[in-house]
């Protein structure tokens, strides 16, 4: 009888791939995804960012969509979480590559949980997270001591089966004490979220949306928690996008889709 030999196993990186803009890849990203044999990537990552990391590589990694939206029934998590296992074990390079940041909303947390479970090492390697790039096309930061922005909150808008979602009133009176927040997953429950908001803080709070941050498709739009849903719904706004409310965008730069009411924040 022969012994199967054991293959060498690779760590398992867990890889942000940034908003969207190749170029807002780190160079450690490119290094490691030129360096895999295997890789999963998440619908949210461009096609564009993966084919310019991988641009000229001599080897070509066999590439696995594992997606979560497009129409198609979502990739189970466990089945996610079995793949990236069983490649690792035979010895190849995995990376899996997500939107962003892998530790922001990202299920980074599951998957090293299952990696580290199988006995395997795993390497996160951070991205730019798409709050990040829609404060940066705005060109406002996330806190401003000039506003008294002293904080930042990254929330979901998007509540899991069985939980009530985030307290968004509670969410209005932290953000009334100088906290921005950035709302991810949250254009489809807008209504609810703005709702909840406005228990706490008034019509005039400026408030922004940015879709598809750092790419070609990118829009934004600038308007004031009154009236946010109305600006998104006329304007066709969709997912994925980010919302931002809080008084940093007061100093949000000309040129934007729909400037500030700046009469309306000033009576406040
Ligand atoms: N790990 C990711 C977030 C994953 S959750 C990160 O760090 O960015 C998915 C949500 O991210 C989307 O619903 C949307 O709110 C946001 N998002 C991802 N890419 C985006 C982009 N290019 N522009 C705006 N929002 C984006």
């Amino acid at each position: 009888m022969h012994d199967t030999p054991t293959p060498a196993l690779h760590p398992v990186h867990l890889v942000g791939a940034g908003p969207g803009d190749p170029e807002l890849l780190t160079l450690k990203a490119v290094r490691i995804l030129r360096a895999a044999t295997v890789i999963l990537v998440d619908d949210l990552v461009g096609q564009q960012v993966l084919a310019t990391a991988l641009e000229g590589c001599a080897a070509m990694p066999r590439v696995i969509p594992v997606g979560k939206r497009g129409g198609c029934a979502s990739t189970p998590q466990d089945f996610i979480e079995k793949l990236m296992v069983r490649e690792a074990l035979a010895g190849e390079k995995v990376v899996r590559l997500k939107g962003g940041d892998p530790l922001i909303f990202g299920r980074a947390g599951e998957e090293i949980a299952a990696l580290r479970g199988a006995g395997l090492a795993v390497e996160v390697v951070n991205g730019i997270t798409a709050g990040l790039g829609a404060a940066a096309t705005l060109g406002v930061g996330w806190t401003d001591r000039r506003v008294g922005a002293q904080a930042t909150l990254l929330v979901t808008g998007h509540a899991q089966p069985g939980s009530a979602g985030p307290d968004w009133a509670a969410l209005g009176a932290t953000a009334a004490s100088g906290v921005t927040l950035v709302i991810y997953m949250g254009v489809s429950h807008i209504e609810r979220i703005v709702q909840g908001l406005r228990e706490r803080l008034p019509a005039s709070v400026p408030a922004a949306i940015v879709q598809h941050a750092s790419t070609g498709a990118e829009r934004r739009l600038l308007s004031t928690l009154g009236r946010l849903v109305a600006d998104v719904a006329s304007n066709g706004f969709g997912s994925p996008a980010v919302l931002i409310i809080g008084d940093v965008l007061r100093e949000a730069e000309a040129g934007i889709a729909q400037p500030l009411d700046r009469r309306a924040a000033a009576s406040r």
